[in-house]
């Protein structure tokens, strides 16, 4: 089995990737790590340095645009930069394992592009707009312009699922996780 694999999983923030992500990767056991992604946004909630992003400043995160050493980047709302590091997907490659991605819709399609024998492009798709906006609210961690910020990307966002290689509708989380394993298992497997 090669592990020099890709798996991106995209969705508009509150349809439930990232606890579908975090299933796969504290519940199964499947060869994944997770690839931390750099940010200049600030930690919120529980979030930790190093395991949930590289927390950089806005001029450190510009110097390393600057010396190439992004796969991909994005300003995903002004002044709030996100990417992944070169360096983070050979850490991980290294270790034999595939790398899981939690990132932004035009990051995943951007990883896809660059290594489209790689990866394996997930999108996950909240059941409706309503239900988006109720686990947005359920989190209880932001104010409501970041709420509302969220709301009108995710309503781009949702245009862009059938780039993707597979659609994960999420109304039933075990359900959900379920079709996430099997998809990867027979990827892996490839
Ligand atoms: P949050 O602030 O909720 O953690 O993330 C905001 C958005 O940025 C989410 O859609 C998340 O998936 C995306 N994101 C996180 N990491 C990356 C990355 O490395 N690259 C890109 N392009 N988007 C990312």
């Amino acid at each position: 089995m090669d592990n020099r694999k890709l798996i991106v999983f995209s969705a508009p923030s509150g349809s439930g990737k990232t606890t579908i992500v975090k299933h796969l990767l504290e519940h199964t056991n499947l060869p994944l790590e997770f690839s931390i992604s750099a940010t200049s946004r600030a930690p919120r909630g529980e979030e930790i340095e190093n395991k949930d992003y590289y927390f950089l400043n806005t001029e450190v995160f510009k110097s390393k645009i600057e010396n190439d050493e992004f796969l991909e980047y994005e300003e995903v709302y002004i002044n709030n930069f996100y990417g992944t590091l070169k360096s983070e997907v050979e850490r991980i490659w290294n270790k034999g394992k595939a790398v899981i991605f939690d990132i932004d819709v035009v990051g995943g399609l951007n990883i896809e592009k660059q290594f489209p024998e790689e990866t394996l492009s997930i999108f996950v798709q909240p059941p409706n707009k309503k239900e988006l906006e109720k686990r947005l609210r359920g989190r209880g961690t932001e104010t409501e312009e970041k709420i509302q910020m969220r709301l009108a990307k995710s309503t781009k966002e949702l245009t862009y699922a059938s780039e993707f290689d597979a659609i994960i509708t999420n109304d039933n989380l075990e359900i959900a996780k379920q079709e996430a394993f099997q998809l990867i298992s027979k990827f892996l497997k490839k």
